[in-house]
C-alpha cells in the first residue's frame, strides 16, 4: 500500500490495486472562514494544496469520507469531484452526500466488501463532554485486503476507548491518525494531541503510524516540528511518521 498525505485530512491511499481519495478538501488557501472561538483567527485553509486539483484527482477509483465537517469535505470538493465515483461513508452522512449529488454512496454500517477489499467501520470521539457530542458522530475505517497490510484510518478522534478497541480487534499494521490537537477557546482538544499519539503507539506496539491533520486548519494548534521533537524525545520517531504535504510513504 501507498499513502500520500495531500494536505490536512486529505490522503491518497493506494490499496489492493485501487486508489482512494480520503476526506477531500480542495479549497485554495484562505478561501474559507476561520473557525470561530479559537486562539488563531486566520482564514482557512492556512496553506495551498501541494498539487493541482487535477493531479489530486488523477487515478482515483473511490472516495472515503470519515465525516462531513468542512475540513474533510468542502464545497470545492463537492463541486470538483466526479459524482460517479463510489463514496464510502458513515450512516449519518448518507442523505447529505446524496444531496451533494454523489451517485454511488456506499454506507458502511459495520462491514462492507468492495473489489476484494474489506471495510470495517470504527468509531471515535471528536472531543470530550458537550463539545465532543456536538462535533460527532465521526467514524474511521479499517481496510483489509489480500497481500496488503491491515490499514486503520482512525478519523477525527481523540485517544479513547473506541480507538483502543479498534486496535485490539483488528491488529492494524499501519495506522493513520488525525492530529493537530484542534481546540476552541474552551474545552479539551477535539483531535489527537502528541500525548494521544503516544497512547496509540503504546497500544499498537507493532504498528507503523502516520500523522496528518496539521498546519492547515486554524484551530489545529499542534505543528509538525513540536510533534517531531516530542516523538524523538519519547523514542517513537522510528515508527511514527509525520509527512509533509504531498509526501508519500510505501508500506508492504
Ligand atoms: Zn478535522
Amino acid at each position: 500500500m501507498h499513502i500520500q498525505v495531500i494536505r490536512h485530512a486529505t490522503l491518497k491511499v493506494t490499496y489492493g490495486g485501487r486508489t482512494f481519495l480520503v476526506d477531500p478538501m480542495l479549497s485554495a488557501a484562505e478561501e474559507l472562514p476561520a473557525v470561530q472561538n479559537t486562539p488563531n483567527q486566520r482564514a482557512n485553509p492556512l496553506v495551498d494544496l501541494p498539487l493541482s486539483v487535477e493531479e489530486v484527482l488523477a487515478g482515483v477509483d473511490a472516495l472515503v469520507v470519515t465525516h462531513t465537517h468542512p475540513d474533510h469535505l468542502d464545497e470545492a470538493a463537492v463541486n470538483k469531484l466526479p459524482k460517479h465515483l463510489p463514496l464510502f461513508c458513515q450512516p449519518p452522512d448518507h442523505e447529505k452526500l446524496i444531496q451533494h449529488g454523489f451517485e454511488q454512496v456506499i454506507v458502511v454500517e459495520d462491514e462492507k466488501e468492495w473489489q476484494g477489499i474489506r471495510f470495517h467501520r470504527t468509531s471515535g470521539q471528536h472531543g470530550t463532554g458537550e463539545i465532543g457530542e456536538k462535533m460527532g458522530p465521526v467514524s474511521g475505517f479499517v481496510l483489509q485486503g489480500a497481500d496488503e497490510p491491515t490499514f486503520y484510518l482512525a478519523g477525527d478522534t481523540i485517544w479513547c476507548e473506541e480507538v483502543e478497541q479498534a486496535i485490539q480487534a483488528h491488529h492494524p499494521d499501519v495506522i493513520t491518525v488525525f492530529a493537530g490537537a484542534a481546540q476552541f477557546l474552551v474545552g479539551d482538544p477535539i483531535t489527537m494531541t502528541k500525548e494521544d499519539i503516544a497512547s496509540v503507539a503504546h497500544a499498537a506496539v507493532d504498528s507503523q503510524i502516520i500523522v496528518a491533520h496539521m498546519e492547515t486548519w486554524n484551530h489545529c494548534l499542534l505543528g509538525r516540528r513540536e510533534l517531531r521533537e516530542y516523538l524523538e524525545e519519547k523514542k517513537l520517531s522510528a515508527r511514527i511518521r509525520v509527512p509533509e504535504d504531498g509526501e508519500g510513504i510505501h508500506y508492504r
